[in-house]
C-alpha cells in the first residue's frame, strides 16, 4: 500500500487472515521493542533554502526487530497506535531525540531545531504537555528548539484534547508544525484554526515538480498563502536539483530530502555535524 495510505485513515480493503495473524505477533514483539533497547532514533537535516546550511533535523524511529531484521515506521507505527504503544515509544523517542539534541549543541555549538513527531493518539492525551515539559526540564534542551510535527489527516474536531494540548505545547516555548500538509481533507481549516509556526509541505506534490504543472501551481500557491500567514515552510521529499531550484525561487524557506541526505544513525549525523564544522 502506498506510504501515508492506512495511517489514521480508515481501511478500506480488508486484511487478510495471515496479516492478521502476523500482525498480532509483531504487537507482541513491539511491546518488547523498547525495553530491549531495539529502537533507534535516525536524524534527518533540514537547510536552509538559500545557503543549504544544516539549520535543522527531524528525528525517525527505527525498529531492529532480532529476527525479521529493520521494520519500517510506516508499517509498525499503526501497530503502535492500535495498541496504544505509541505513547511510550512517542515519549522514548521525544527523550532520546532531545538528549541527542542537547548533547550536539554541546559538542558542536549548534544550536539545531529538532522537529519530533507526535501520533494522533499522542495528541489525545490530557497529559501530553506535562510530558514534553518533563523531557524539556531533565533534558535541558531549549523548548524553542523542539518542533513538534501533527500530521494533518486527522479532522481537529475527532481528537479530544487536541486544541489543549497544541496551546499548551506552545505555551511551553515550543514550535508546531503541520506534517504532510495538503495531503488532508481539511488542509485550509488546519491552517486557520492549529496554532501552527510551519507547515511542511507533502513529498508528493514536491515529487511533481517539474512534472506536474497543477503539482507547481499547489507547491507556489502553498508557500505564498503560508507567508501570508506568518507561517513558515518546509518542503519535504527533495531529491533532485530541479526540486530544490524550484522550491528556492518560489522562496521555500528550508528543505528536506535526500538530494541533501537521507535519515542517518546517531553517529553519522555527528560525523557530519563534525565535517560541517571543519569547513
Ligand atoms: P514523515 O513524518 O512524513 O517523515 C518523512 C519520511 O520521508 C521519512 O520516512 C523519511 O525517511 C522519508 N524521506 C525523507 N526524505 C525523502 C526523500 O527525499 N524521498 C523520499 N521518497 N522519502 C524521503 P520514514 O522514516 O520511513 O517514516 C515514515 C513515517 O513514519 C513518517 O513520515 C512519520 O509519519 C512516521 N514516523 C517516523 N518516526 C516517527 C515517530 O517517532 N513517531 C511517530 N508518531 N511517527 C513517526
Ligand atoms: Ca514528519
Ligand atoms: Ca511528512
Ligand atoms: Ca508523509
Amino acid at each position: 500500500a502506498a506510504k501515508g495510505q492506512g495511517r489514521n485513515n480508515y481501511q478500506i480493503y480488508d486484511v487478510s487472515p495471515e496479516q492478521e495473524q502476523q500482525n498480532a505477533a509483531l504487537k507482541r514483539s513491539l511491546r518488547h521493542a523498547e525495553g530491549n533497547g531495539e529502537l533507534r532514533v535516525f536524524y534527518q537535516p533540514q537547510v536552509n533554502a538559500d545557503s543549504e546550511d544544516i539549520v535543522g533535523m527531524e528525528a525517525l524511529v527505527r525498529w531492529e526487530h532480532p529476527e525479521l531484521g529493520a521494520i519500517g515506521p510506516g508499517f509498525f507505527i499503526p501497530l503502535a497506535e492500535e495498541t496504544g504503544l505509541i505513547v511510550s515509544i512517542g515519549e522514548w523517542v521525544l527523550r532520546t531525540a532531545c538528549q541527542q539534541a542537547r548533547v550536539w549543541e554541546d559538542r558542536h555549538g549548534l544550536r539545531l531545531r529538532l522537529g519530533v513527531n507526535l501520533s494522533v493518539v499522542q495528541l489525545t492525551q490530557p497529559d501530553l504537555v506535562g510530558v514534553v515539559e518533563r523531557v524539556l526540564q531533565e533534558t535541558g534542551l531549549d523548548p524553542t528548539l523542539l518542533e513538534l510535527e501533527v500530521t494533518e489527516s486527522i479532522s481537529i474536531k475527532a481528537v479530544p484534547h487536541l486544541m489543549e494540548n497544541l496551546h499548551g505545547l506552545h505555551r511551553l516555548g515550543c514550535r508546531i508544525a503541520i506534517d504532510d500538509f495538503g495531503t488532508g481533507a481539511a488542509s485550509l481549516d488546519y491552517l486557520r484554526k492549529l496554532p501552527a509556526d510551519r507547515i511542511k509541505i507533502d513529498q508528493s506534490f514536491v515529487r511533481n515538480i517539474g512534472v506536474d504543472p497543477d503539482d507547481e501551481a499547489i507547491v507556489r500557491a502553498t508557500i505564498d498563502m503560508a507567508h501570508r500567514l506568518n507561517r513558515e515552510v518546509v518542503a519535504e521529499g527533495v531529491e533532485i536539483e530541479q526540486h530544490l531550484q524550484f522550491l528556492r525561487q518560489n522562496g521555500c524557506d528550508e528543505l528536506q530530502g535526500y538530494l541533501f541526505c537521507r535519515p542517518l544513525p546517531q553517529a553519522s549525523f555527528d560525523r557530519l555535524l563534525a565535517e560541517r564544522e571543519s569547513l
